[in-house]
């Protein structure tokens, strides 16, 4: 009995001593685990039964913190978590595993990315009875992936949307223009190609600045976007050039509508700092009509639209025809035959005198540049100098006009004319190029042209656009002695407080308010207006384009001392201009 006893003794020792060793085991398992593990009740109040050590080291929290309190577990779930990890453990009941991730609170009160593995353990009777997990934190993976994902998702984003106004890109505008004429082959729809490009912006950003003009991009695309079908897509294209597809279309009226209301939604100005911007657009359209056309040739033709929208005067919309291709191929040949013109010498410039008003005598010269076309024969330059601004091509042109004009006044001078001043037209791109002035310099350097006899007659919108830079180039100039107008004065949009800080020295009104001063009471009052202001600056005042004599002596009663216009003489050729100053013998007072 004893050995008996002792052989049960040693088999139930035997036994404790295994199940010590097992609990040891387990326990050294458990502990040395990296991740936090967990027991509890699969009923009821699902409180913790069991929890590991290591929940110390991975979320602060003691062991005993946690146990039996049933709503540790859910008080400490990210709230924006909870819902999803709720709903995860009620789904466990059904699957009997569950993995899911979510944040937790760490004792300290930061959220750590948890990683939660668990089983539900069931009696013979397939009762739920406990749950056993496993956690582990991931924080620093998740944020790594988090981090690849923004990343990937910025990546994304930057490739197909316009840096400055947030719409889609170009290659964003093509793939839904492909989809939506995919759409259309099934549907037999239409749908309509719009190409927008901002009127004049060009001259809106060089006189308010570029950051004034990205602005109001900004804003532009803000409200064409707010105009918009939920089915339409609007994309910038790049600069001030915007374009939509309009998809499901029935009826060209639709199209036309949604034209309209584009037009429509601009015309309300934009308040920018303490500007007011007033914008306008030309809009382009083509209609994808039929499987044989493609999408290159709809948005050729909603391009060559626009040019036409451009040429009718702006503000407009136009649909393309088959008429307009062969302007656009036209113009094309027309720029091509510009960039031999100088080389060839079929530019000519002609000169049209102004003069003192109350005595007639001629005070100075305009130079006018025209273009004596081989087949079209003299083209003026109302009808080339914009494509020649376009193209770039203004510059050389200009250059050889300025050189061409000093010449010609220093050939006046040398054939015994009393010196005259010679009035050169600038335009923008020619007046910014880097090396201007000192080509100014060097243009009078080898005529041997007094600077005082050099006027140079710029554009309202240079002498507006309020940029240092402008600025200290026309200092620069009047500092060598040559003379600055500002031409077509009252045309633009002209800040009075802006103009007496410019070294200008003369102001010549815009034919337009002289054509019709004896009748257009506005214009008398606009003319008289810039008569004062021109005392008051101490400016001189050219008024242009004379015709009659009434024209003349209002002028006069104004206290307008120069003029120029038809009433005079009309623009002359080089030749004419000698004889003419041989007879008239001009006299002007240049110092
Ligand atoms: P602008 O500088 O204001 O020149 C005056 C324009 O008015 C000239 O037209 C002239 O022929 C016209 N004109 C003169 N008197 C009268 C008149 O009594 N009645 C009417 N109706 N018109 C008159 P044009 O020669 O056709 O030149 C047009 C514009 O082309 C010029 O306007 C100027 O802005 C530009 N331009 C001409 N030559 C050059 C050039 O060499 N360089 C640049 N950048 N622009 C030029
Ligand atoms: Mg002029
Ligand atoms: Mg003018």
């Amino acid at each position: 009995m004893n050995l008996h006893w002792l052989n049960n003794s040693r088999n139930n020792l035997g036994k404790t001593l295994t199940q010590s060793l097992d609990d040891c085991r387990l326990k050294i398992i458990l502990e040395q685990s990296p991740a936090v593990i967990y027991t509890c009740r699969a009923y009821g109040d699902m409180g913790a039964t069991y929890i590991s050590e290591n929940i110390r080291h991975q979320l602060g929290y003691e062991p005993s913190e946690c146990i039996d309190d049933s709503r540790f577990w859910a008080r400490k779930v990210h709230p924006e978590d909870r819902g999803r990890a709720t709903e995860n453990v009620t789904k466990l009941f059904k699957t009997g595993s569950l993995i899911h991730e979510y944040r937790f609170q760490h004792k300290d009160g930061t959220y750590r990315w948890m990683h939660d593995e668990l089983r539900l353990l069931r009696d013979s009777n397939e009762k739920p009875i406990e749950i056993v997990g496993s956690w582990m934190d991931i924080t620093d993976r998740k944020f790594a992936e988090l981090e690849l994902l923004a990343q990937k998702d910025h990546l994304k984003y930057i490739s197909e949307h316009d840096f400055l106004t947030g719409l889609p890109n170009r290659i964003v505008f093509q793939e839904r223009l492909k989809q939506a004429v995919a759409r259309a082959n099934r549907s037999g729809k239409q749908v309509a190609l719009l190409f927008l490009d901002l009127d004049l912006f060009k001259k809106l950003n060089d006189t308010l600045g570029h950051h004034i003009g990205d602005k109001l991009l900004c804003r532009v695309a803000k409200r064409l976007q707010a105009r918009l079908r939920a089915i339409d897509t609007i994309a910038r294209l790049g600069g001030d050039e915007f374009v939509f597809v309009a998809e499901d279309i029935s009826e060209i009226k639709q199209v036309a509508c949604i034209a309209q209301k584009i037009l429509d939604c601009l015309e309300q100005p934009f308040p920018i700092k303490d500007q007011i911007c007033y914008v306008s657009a030309s809009i382009g359209i083509s209609l994808y009509t039929s499987p044989a056309d493609d999408i290159e040739r709809l948005q050729k033709r909603a391009d060559v639209a626009m040019y036409s929208a451009k040429k009718k005067g702006r503000n407009n919309f136009q649909f393309y025809s088959e008429e307009m291709d062969a302007q656009a191929r036209e113009l094309l040949l027309l720029e091509n035959d510009l960039r031999r013109a100088l080389e060839n010498e079929q530019l000519v410039l002609h000169y049209q005198p102004q003069v003192d008003l109350s005595s007639g005598q001629i005070i100075g010269l305009e130079a006018l540049v025209r273009w004596q076309h081989p087949d079209k024969g003299q083209i003026p330059p109302d009808d080339f100098i914009p494509l020649a601004e376009e193209t770039g091509l203004i510059v050389p042109i200009g250059t050889w006009v300025l050189r061409t004009a000093c010449a010609f006044a220093q050939t006046l001078w040398e054939a015994g004319i009393p010196p005259l001043r010679m009035s050169v037209n600038i335009s923008m791109r020619q007046f910014k190029a880097q090396d201007f002035p000192e080509l100014v310099s060097q243009v009078l350097r080898e005529t041997g042209l007094e600077p005082q006899c050099l006027e140079l007659e710029i554009t309202e919108s240079i002498a507006m656009e309020n940029a240092s830079e402008t600025i200290s180039r026309l200092v620069t100039l009047k500092k060598m002695g040559v003379r600055l107008a500002i031409d077509d004065f009252g045309k633009g949009h002209s800040s009075l407080s802006h103009l007496k800080h410019l070294p200008i020295t003369t102001l010549k009104i815009d034919k337009g308010f002289v054509r019709d001063i004896l009748t257009d009471q506005y214009d008398f009052a606009i003319v008289e207006a810039i008569q004062t202001l021109a005392k008051s600056l101490d400016l001189e005042v050219v008024a242009e384009g004379i015709e009659t004599q009434e024209q003349k002596q209002l002028l006069c009663r104004l206290g307008c001392t120069f003029g120029q216009g038809f009433l005079f003489s009309r623009p002359l050729p080089p030749e004419d201009i000698l004889s003419l100053c041989r007879l008239e013998k001009p006299s002007v007072d240049l110092f």
